[in-house]
């Protein structure tokens, strides 16, 4: 039998390959790990970007079975932030050298929603003067309005798959033709056609998905040839249908466990791509971020949202830095990021670096 060892030095991975590396435990994981954070800093460097995330809106017109802010969550108090609020969140991303920001709700397509998105990105493209990169993550859309969005300067779009394995996409999904998977491929087609890098994911530790499901997530990322990906652990919310689900057999710590060998296998098959360590990482780990950074992740997305909205984003419990100001944050962030080896890089866009090489071979 081929060891770990020979594994982490191949160049390429079978199926069996990956889901042996996702299983890994104790010193062998940590010589996963290892060899994921070398890979990473031999082929894209050691920086960390940072994407200020501003979640402008808990409203949405969808139901996912996992998600707290699921229109049917009669509990959730609604909100959307006011412009100025939005372009104060962008200025203060300027200010502290951030070089990108997301922007982050619930899905709406009507078209209010998509007039005040295009207005708001064109705004904070003239206060940054071009200077601050625009991530969406904004649930699927129209053709027409991810046109629309890229024209008016947003660049990256994260949209997560959540599963690649369709009958766990439809049992975490209400069957109707909104919450469709053959949709969501589609818009995830659209997405890098409207020239967006793209960003997707998956959720990890889903009720009913196995290791086998997490290996050919991984294989669909790279089939799919991805650009951009954040994924972290499910967490259950108490006012959604999958909450006390049975076949939730994984203990949070095991799902934080199982996201840091995601990250870093997907490392090794994807050395090139953008990878966040993702809030729900921190949910977990106070210092899950960190972890993740060492796993081969190099992005992080400190929230920029106003204190008083944060407790209405609560997409699973223990959502992290509910009262934390971001502007006391940062130097702190900073700090963290600098104790795992990396550097932090500010006032950079960040761009993938698989996008940029898929750019020169295009053309
Ligand atoms: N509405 C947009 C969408 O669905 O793409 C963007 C916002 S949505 C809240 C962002 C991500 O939150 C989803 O893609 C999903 O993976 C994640 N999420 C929602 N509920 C979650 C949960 N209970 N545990 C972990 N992640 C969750
Ligand atoms: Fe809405 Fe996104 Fe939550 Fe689904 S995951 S309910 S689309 S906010």
């Amino acid at each position: 039998m081929i060891s770990i060892n020979g594994i982490l030095e191949q160049k390429a991975f079978t199926r069996e390959d990956i889901i042996t590396l996702l299983g890994l435990k104790g010193d062998n994981q940590q010589l996963l790990i290892n060899k994921a954070r070398k890979l990473t800093n031999d082929r894209i460097g050691n920086k960390v970007y940072f994407r200020g995330l501003i979640e402008y809106s808990n409203i949405c017109v969808k139901n996912c079975f996992y998600c707290g802010i699921r229109k049917e969550n009669r509990e959730q108090h609604r909100y959307t932030m006011r412009d100025d609020e939005v372009l104060a969140c962008a200025r203060f991303a300027y200010k502290y050298d951030y070089g990108s920001i997301v922007i982050q709700t619930g899905e709406r397509n009507d078209k209010d929603f998509v007039d005040k998105i295009e207005f708001l990105i064109k705004e904070i493209k003239n206060q940054s003067d071009n200077k601050l990169g625009i991530t969406l993550s904004l649930g699927e859309q129209s053709y027409e309005t991810y046109k629309r969005w890229f024209e008016a300067g947003a660049h990256r779009y994260l949209l997560r798959i959540e599963t690649s394995n369709r009958d766990l996409y439809q049992r975490y999904h209400p069957s109707n033709e909104e919450h469709s998977f053959d949709k969501r491929i589609e818009a995830l087609n659209m997405i890098k056609q409207a020239g967006y890098q793209l960003g997707t994911g998956v959720m990890i530790g889903l009720p009913g998905q196995s290791i086998e499901d997490l290996a050919d997530d991984i294989l669909f990322l790279k089939g799919f040839d991805v650009d951009m990906v954040g994924m972290g652990p499910y967490i259950e919310h108490e006012h959604t249908p999958m909450y006390l689900d049975p076949d939730l057999t994984l203990t949070k710590e095991e799902r934080f466990d199982l996201s840091l060998n995601m990250i870093a296998t997907l490392r090794l098959v994807m050395p090139d791509i953008n990878m966040a360590a993702t809030t729900a990482m921190q949910a977990i780990d106070p210092a899950g971020r960190e972890k993740a950074i060492m796993a081969g992740a190099n992005i992080v997305m400190p929230n920029l949202t106003p204190v008083k909205y944060r407790e209405s984003y609560m997409l699973y419990e223990g959502k992290p830095c509910l009262d934390e100001d971001a502007s006391k944050c940062t130097s702190c962030l900073i700090m963290r990021i600098k104790s795992t080896g990396s550097e932090v890089a500010l006032g950079e866009w960040g761009d993938s670096m698989h996008f940029l090489n898929s750019q020169i071979s295009d053309s």
